[in-house]
């Protein structure tokens, strides 16, 4: 296992007051090491999308540390936050979040930061599988290839985290595996660390480590010695 690189303690996260309230995480604790796959794993509402917004940068807590590389974002103004989601964080979400105004290409190396890195936007298309379909704008591709962009786009910029929430969820079950197939390349072949969120626990059989989540707490904590190759993984 590598070491430690982000470290979640006492979090919460409420919303509301008195009856209404709802504690959407009630004292979560846990440790991502570098390298590895961790799945968030629970139903609806357990506060999932909460815990992965919150360790992106997109949210903050009521109350607890998240430390990146031994930087706590907790207590960051939106200024700093975008500053370190920019930095750190790779996005990839259910419904993919390009730009359709934008080609592939373009969409990619809007992550760069405008930094002229024309040719490592084009090679990481060209992992994903999308070397001939780099010109084409969102509309025209799949819901799998459009997916396959957006991994592109949080992969080119050599995060430390790549965040995924529930990556496969709008698509079928053969492009959504062929999407895991390439998570699962990303952190054996290339190092990346990947959180994903699911609610599907056949895909938590490919990760390194599963946290169980109820009501806003970590239920319990499975660990895969050997993870499923993603190609068997059958919901
Ligand atoms: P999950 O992703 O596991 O489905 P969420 O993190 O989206 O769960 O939500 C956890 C709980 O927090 C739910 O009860 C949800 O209704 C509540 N919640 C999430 N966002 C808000 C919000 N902005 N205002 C009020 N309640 C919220
Ligand atoms: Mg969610």
């Amino acid at each position: 296992m590598g070491k430690s690189i982000l470290q979640i303690k006492e979090l919460r996260k409420y919303y509301g007051s008195g009856d209404a309230q709802v504690k959407a995480l009630d004292g979560v604790n846990f440790e991502v090491y570098e390298g590895e796959m961790l799945v968030l794993l629970g139903n609806s509402g357990c506060g999932k999308s909460t815990l992965l917004n919150i360790i992106g940068g997109m949210d903050s807590p009521t109350s607890g540390e998240v430390l990146l590389n031994g930087e706590d974002i907790s207590k960051y103004n939106d200024k700093k936050l975008t500053q370190y989601r920019k930095d750190n964080i790779g996005f990839i979400f259910q419904f993919y979040n390009l730009l359709p105004d934008l080609t592939a290409l373009e969409n990619v190396r809007l992550s760069l930061n405008g930094k002229d890195e024309e040719h490592k936007a084009e090679k990481t298309l060209e992992l994903v599988g999308l070397k001939e379909k780099m010109n084409h704008y969102p509309s025209q591709m799949s819901g799998g290839e459009q997916q396959r962009v957006s991994i592109a786009r949080a992969l080119v910029k050599g995060a430390s985290l790549i965040l995924c929430d529930e990556p496969t969820g709008a698509l079928d079950d053969k492009t959504g595996r062929n999407v895991l197939v390439l998570l699962q390349k990303l952190v054996r072949e290339e190092g990346q660390t990947l959180v994903v969120v699911t609610h599907t626990t056949p895909i938590a059989s490919m990760a390194n480590r599963v946290l169980h989540l109820r009501d806003g707490k970590i239920d319990f904590t499975e660990i895969n010695e050997h993870p499923t190759n993603a190609e068997d993984i059958v919901w």
